[in-house]
Order: structure tokens, then C-alpha cells, then sequence
């Protein structure tokens, strides 16, 4: 099934608090965006399930969190001051500027066609670089020149001596980071899948040169189907294998996982875009920050201080490792999640009911508590005495009594909380009052129900009934750990 296109998941996100336009009241700022309090935890899950995959169940990753300003002479010797660009082309008519190799996907902002008709009238593609510039201290001169980072990849690099030495690694083994980067995109665009400032999860993977292969199949298998564990459709995710005139000119080989961002577009090849780069860069990155000269990449490394070449413990066998890399988006995640998890069906009135079947561990909220009415003051203090419960045990569960029992079941639907736990007059012991009177000899409620409360499924709407000493562990079980 094809999921929902960006435009929906835009409203949805704005409509129920996922993501803002960023600095909307002054009109905003071109693809910025603001993640708001369902879209914080929605986007921290996805962090903490990546970190979860890539650092704590193996015992071969280290993470860590690097400065975004660094030294300017690391995007000298890695080769982004020369050469991180897109190309350019500007329109003499309309005096738009687009990256020349989407001109066929972009709008002409003049006429009703794409900007490549426009080719009589577009320049000669010039590069163009993408880093953000700034400076270091007070005074404005060359030398406090710095720049956003545009990748987290380099801090990972720069510090693999350090993490060697001091976590008695032996290779092969990784470093993880996640963290914001910055590009000055020639156009960003479609929300959040291409801005100026957007944060990455990605890995450097250190290893032996001749295991590299091996290794880099082993990373394409596992981040795919890390995407299709946390629900990623099959039929929406694919991989890419880049041809030898796309490679970096230091790359091996390239596989893009690469998700179906654009269902709306006819042509099928089309729909798909990038969502995760796993790229062999062979030893280019350690070489080029080892001091010293490395004939293979053409350069001489003055300023680093450092060798990084290794030495085998075992072999005594020295060499530059070879690196895996597997670079993904977290907003990119984030929105392929989202997307893949939208559904509509009908509700109890016929009119469709948008329902979020996000994994629950990614779900912003897992648990909402809400008791049947809210002018009953026993309910209200049993409802929020469950949600306090599931909150110190772990589970992110909020208490709501905002409107009636069925709209806010469809409002969590919508959101994509797995369990609404409703508390009742059942749960109470005594009958349910008619017309909100309590009558005095009503019959209590049936045998059993007494300190029971109802769990609704999100995606089957089934209601079960469960003894509240029974919750935290009935929902544990179905929640399952991050
Ligand atoms: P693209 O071809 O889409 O510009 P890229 O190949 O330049 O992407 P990488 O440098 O491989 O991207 O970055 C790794 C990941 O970081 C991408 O797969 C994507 O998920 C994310 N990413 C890169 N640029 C952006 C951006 N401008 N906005 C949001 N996410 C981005």
C-alpha cells in the first residue's frame, strides 16, 4: 500500500502539534521547521531506537556527541572547502536559481512546467558550497572563519585515535553520533525531507581493508531492516545501488536505502528518494587526517598531529582502516515513519477516521489515561493515579479529560497512541448514574469488575478488560521495550 503523501502528513503534523513552520508568527523562514511536543517525542524515539540498534545491542559500536563549530583546517584536509557543492544553474528570465541536477523535478516559477523546459534561458551550472560560514570570536578576520558542520562524519574521524586509546578497541569496531548538521541548500523543499539545518544518525565503521565488502553488505542488511522492524512497509523501502559515474571519487560502492517519499507522482521511478547513504569509503577519511604525505589521495597532511595508521595487536600488521559508512536522516526517518503509519478508516459515524499506527515504540505517547466523565471526582483520581503509576514505571502515558470518551479515543487514534485505558463507574464498584445522578441503592456493577479498567487496541479498537494490579505489566508486554 502506498502511503499518505507529504501534503497530509504536513496538516496532520501542524493540525495535532508534530511540526511547526519555524518562526510562523514573523512569517517563517524558508524550510526551517519546529518540532512540537508530539514531533519531540516522536523524533527522540526514532534517535533512541537507532541508538538502541547500533549502540546497545552490539558490542562493537562506541557512541559520542562532537562539537558542531570545529577546526577549519578538518573541512580543508577532508575535501568540503574544495569541493562540497551542488551545481547552480540561474534563470536569466525569472532570475530563480536551482540545483542543476533537479531540474526536472522543480517547478518553473513563471510558467506550468518544470524548470528543464526552461533550458534555453538557464545558465552554465557553476559550484556552488553548501557550508554555512561563521566566526569564531569577536573580531572579524580569515583566520576566526568557521562553519556549521555539514555532516556529523568528521568529529567521528578526528577523534578515532582518541576512542582506540582510551575504549581498548581492536578493529573492526564503529563510532555512532547523532547530531545537527547544516547545509545551505540551493532549494529545500518537500517539509522536512531537504533543509538547511536538519540532524543526522549516522556511523563510521571501522575495518580491515579486504573485509570491507562483507562489511558493507552486512550494513546495508541490517539498516534496512531496522527500518522495516520499527514499520516501514516492504513495498515503500528499496535500495539503491549507485553506479561507478555517481560515486565519490574516494567510494568504492554506494547503496541508498531509498523510501517512497512521493506516491503522488506518476512516474513510479519517480515516487522514491533518498533516506540512508551506506557508502564503502574506502581509507580515504583516516588517511586524509594522518599527518604526513598519502600519495594514493594526493595529499600531504601538515597540519593534523596525528598518525592514524593502526597496528594490528596480534599481526603487528600496520594499515589505514577502511570505512563503512551508514549516514541516515532523522528528520528524513522521522518522516518516512510518519508517512508509512498514516491510515484512514471508517469510524462509528461513517466519516473516516485518520488513525497513526506508529510502532509503539515510536509512538509520542504510549498509554492515555482517561476516565469515563470528569465531573466524577473518584474517577478523575483513580485516572490519574494509573497514569502516575505508568509514568514511574517507565511508560509515557498522559492523562486527558478534555472531551467525551469517543472523541478522545479518535483523538489518540490520530496521534498514535497504542492503549487508551479507560476508567468507569465499573472500575468504582458501583453503577452507572442515570441521567448524572448516583442513585442511592443502585445496583453495584457486575461480579469482578471492581479495580478493573478497559484497554482499547488503537488499530483493531478491540476493548479488553484488565485488573489495574495487572496493567503495568499487560501493557509492558504489548508495548514491548525501546
Ligand atoms: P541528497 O542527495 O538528498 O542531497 P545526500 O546524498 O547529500 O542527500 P548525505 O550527504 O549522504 O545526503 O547525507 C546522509 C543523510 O542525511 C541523507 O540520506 C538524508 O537522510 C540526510 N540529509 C542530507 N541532506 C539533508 C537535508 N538537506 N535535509 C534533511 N536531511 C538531509
Amino acid at each position: 500500500m502506498a502511503a499518505a503523501d507529504i501534503g497530509i502528513i504536513v496538516s496532520l503534523c501542524k493540525r495535532r502539534g508534530f511540526i511547526f513552520p519555524a518562526s510562523e508568527i514573523y512569517g517563517g523562514l524558508g524550510s526551517t521547521w519546529d518540532y512540537g511536543p508530539l514531533g519531540v517525542e516522536l523524533k527522540n524515539n526514532v534517535k533512541r531506537a537507532w541508538w538502541k540498534a547500533v549502540v546497545y545491542d552490539r558490542d562493537d559500536i562506541e557512541g559520542m556527541d562532537g562539537a558542531i563549530l570545529m577546526n577549519r583546517l578538518v573541512w580543508k584536509y577532508s575535501g568540503h572547502e574544495a569541493t562540497f557543492s551542488d551545481p547552480l544553474v540561474d534563470c536569466r528570465e525569472c532570475k530563480g536559481r536551482f540545483r542543476a541536477d533537479k531540474t526536472y523535478e522543480l517547478d518553473c516559477p513563471r510558467y506550468k512546467r518544470k524548470v528543464a523546459a526552461c533550458s534555453a534561458n538557464l545558465t552554465e551550472p557553476r559550484a556552488f558550497n553548501l557550508m554555512f560560514k561563521t566566526q569564531v570570536g569577536p573580531v572579524e578576520e580569515d583566520a576566526a572563519l568557521a562553519y556549521l558542520r555539514p555532516e556529523t562524519a568528521q568529529s567521528m574521524f578526528v577523534n578515532f585515535k582518541n576512542i582506540v586509546d582510551s575504549r581498548w578497541r581492536k578493529i573492526p569496531f564503529g563510532i555512532a553520533q547523532i547530531g545537527k548538521a547544516f547545509r545551505n541548500e540551493i532549494v529545500p523543499g518537500n517539509f522536512t525531507f531537504r533543509t538547511r539545518e536538519f540532524e543526522q544518525m549516522e556511523i563510521e565503521f571501522f575495518c580491515k581493508p579486504g573485509t570491507d565488502a562483507d562489511w558493507h553488505a552486512h550494513w546495508i542488511a541490517e539498516r534496512h531492516n531496522w527500518y522495516l522492524r520499527y514499520g516501514i512497509r516492504a513495498e515503500n523501502l528499496r535500495r539503491y545501488v549507485q553506479r561507478p559515474d555517481e560515486l565519490a571519487h574516494y567510494a568504492r560502492a554506494c547503496t541508498d536505502l531509498q523510501y517512497r517519499f512521493f506516491p503522488e507522482r506518476e512516474d513510479e521511478e519517480k515516487q522514491w528518494d533518498e533516506l540512508e547513504g551506506i557508502a564503502n569509503r574506502t581509507d580515504y577519511d583516516l588517511s586524509v587526517h594522518s599527518k604526513g604525505k598519502h600519495d594514493k589521495w594526493h595529499v600531504h597532511n601538515e597540519h593534523s598531529t596525528q598518525s592514524l595508521v593502526y597496528r594490528d595487536p596480534v599481526t603487528n600488521e600496520k594499515f589505514i582502516p577502511y570505512v563503512i559508512e551508514p549516514s541516515a536522516g532523522a528528520d528524513r526517518a522521522t518522516l518516512a515513519f510518519l508517512m508509512d503509519a498514516y491510515s484512514e478508516k471508517p469510524g462509528p459515524d461513517g466519516e473516516p477516521r485518520v488513525v497513526l499506527k506508529l510502532h509503539p515504540a515510536l509512538a509520542p505517547i504510549k498509554v492515555a489515561v482517561l476516565p469515563l466523565a470528569r465531573n466524577k471526582s473518584e474517577l478523575v483520581e483513580k485516572a490519574k493515579a494509573i497514569k502516575a503509576d505508568l509514568q514511574r514505571y517507565g511508560i509515557r502515558a498522559v492523562y486527558d479529560d478534555t472531551a467525551a470518551i469517543g472523541k478522545l479515543y479518535a483523538r489518540q487514534d490520530e496521534i498514535g497512541t497504542p492503549f487508551c485505558v479507560t476508567v468507569d463507574y465499573d472500575t468504582l464498584g458501583i453503577g452507572k448514574p442515570k441521567d448524572g445522578v448516583q442513585e442511592e441503592n443502585a445496583p453495584a456493577s457486575p461480579a469482578g469488575l471492581l479495580d478493573t479498567v478497559t484497554v482499547r487496541d488503537r488499530d483493531t479498537w478491540e476493548q479488553v478488560r484488565v485488573p489495574i494490579a495487572g496493567l503495568r505489566d499487560f501493557l509492558a508486554d504489548r508495548l514491548g521495550t525501546v
